[in-house]
């Protein structure tokens, strides 16, 4: 298929202009009298944009494919789809009647029934047919009854199940999913469908965060490297993962997540960026709390900073650290959906001295702190816009305000996804010669950004259109 575009008549920095697209690069940028010969150009696509504005496709930094394909197949059982017990019983139970099976619930968080485990589940959903819910910080599986009789948990030694004080399995497992995956009915997921989803949100780019640890695991990402897929994958896994898998996969940072319900080992932590550094690649930690944030700034104090490395999420970021993340160059990537998607959790929640600090934006980028963007899917909603809308709002689903300070203008925080795969700060520009895809709009940026909203992607010009 043809891979010159002509996108006639769109805004481009507020200027109508005609520009020619090839391969994923901005070949020419004209205006005025340049739209015949533009268009002549590339005579079998000319798309006329009609005065809608053209920009970068955006770049999603921090997203989990499989595992949103697989929430797009599941129940959702958490904030603000299910708020209460009832809620969570009839999701369950209506997810049961429909087929038979296994049923995936995703998205839990305990302001729905409190502290879940195998009896709680048991006694909303029933004990019968196996469940599994995931705990919306995508770090706990809960089983019911049955499903730990399927899986044969109790057999299980690993630090990841958690027992109750006679031994006995609670259905809490932590660190596990490799080994959940093995053992149930796989939910058949779509790939292409996510890579659609992402498009209409004039998403042209992604780098998945999963710190997967073997092939098996990104199996199910294979078809984004097909023809056809719209959006660019990076990839980056764990320390484990070997080089061999979807080489033809570009390869990002190597992804640490230190164990959450153990005591962080500094020493451990420092051994694993020593050892992504090694395969000649950035690290990025998982850091969401302010003790881990602490003790990974030590890690790499220890093991030093290689260009790219970063602070995956920095949910909690106390002012006193500003300096040691600045001058180790250490990028921020954020999440400020969660600001309006979790943020009333957040206020009842967090203990109050750490409210301040939570998702900062604004006070990072004063500081001298590179920052980029990512929605965090299937934890966050996928949609970019909606980060944009709430970066600039900071105001819950309830409509309260968490840290105003923070509130950077919408037109900053579209910069969050507008930087590289490589160089999440290096913004890219409609201009010529840049290796840029498109996203084209139905009104001027400006008009948009005043209720950012994907409502206004018209389309996107990106790798489906690429790759001969
Ligand atoms: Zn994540």
């Amino acid at each position: 298929m043809t891979a010159t575009f002509a996108i006639v008549d769109a805004l481009v920095e507020g200027r109508v202009s005609h520009v020619l697209w090839r391969d994923g690069t901005v070949v020419h940028v004209g205006a005025g009298h340049g739209r015949q010969r533009v268009a002549a150009l590339a005579a079998d696509a000319v798309v006329d944009a009609a005065g809608g504005e053209l920009i970068p496709g955006l770049h999603d930094h921090h997203v989990h494919l499989a595992a949103l394909a697989a929430a797009r197949a599941s129940v959702p059982v958490g904030p603000p789809d299910v708020i209460d017990r009832h809620g969570f019983t009839e999701a369950l139970r209506q997810a049961a009647a429909g087929r038979p099976g296994w049923i995936r619930g995703f998205g839990y968080h305990e302001s729905v029934a409190g502290h879940l485990d195998a009896d709680l589940l048991d006694r909303l959903a029933g004990g019968d047919v196996p469940i599994r819910v995931q705990h919306r910080s995508g770090q706990m599986w809960v089983l019911n009854t049955a499903a730990m009789a399927t899986t044969g948990v109790g057999a299980l030694e690993h630090a990841g199940v958690e027992r109750d004080a006679g031994g006995r399995p609670t259905g809490r497992l932590f660190g596990l999913d490799a080994w959940l995956r093995d053992r149930v009915a796989r939910t058949p997921i779509d790939i292409a469908a996510v890579g659609r989803e992402l498009a209409g949100y004039g998403v042209t780019g992604v780098t998945d965060m999963t710190p997967s640890a073997a092939g098996d695991d990104l199996t199910a990402l294979a078809p984004a490297a097909d023809p056809g897929f719209p959006v660019r994958v990076t990839i980056t896994g764990g320390p484990d993962l070997p080089d061999d898998v979807l080489p033809a996969v570009p390869r990002g940072p190597v992804k640490i997540l230190p164990t959450e319900h153990q005591a962080p080992d500094l020493d451990d932590l420092a051994a694993r960026i020593v050892a992504g550094h090694a395969r000649g690649r950035p690290v990025a930690i998982h850091c969401v709390t302010r003790v881990g944030l602490v003790v990974a700034l030590a890690a790499w104090r220890v093991a030093g900073v290689h260009p790219g490395d970063r602070i995956e999420h920095g949910a909690v970021i106390p002012p006193e650290l500003f300096g040691d993340i600045r001058d180790a160059g250490l990028l921020v990537v954020t999440q400020p959906n969660l600001v309006a998607e979790r943020g009333d959790e957040y206020l009842t929640d967090v203990e109050p001295a750490d409210l301040p600090d939570l998702w900062r934006l604004r006070s990072l980028l004063d500081a001298g702190i590179a920052v980029a963007g990512g929605t965090d899917p299937p934890f966050g909603h996928p949609d970019p816009w909606r980060a944009i809308a709430a970066a600039s709002a900071r105001r819950t689903r309830r409509g309260n305000l968490l840290g105003p300070g923070e509130r950077v203008t919408a037109r900053r925080a579209l910069d969050l996804f507008l930087g590289t795969a490589d160089h999440p700060t290096r913004l890219r520009r409609i201009a010529s010669g840049e290796r840029t895809d498109l996203c084209l709009l139905d009104a001027p940026l400006d008009d948009m950004l005043e209720n950012p909203s994907s409502a206004a992607v018209r389309r996107t010009f990106g790798a489906d259109l690429v790759r001969a």
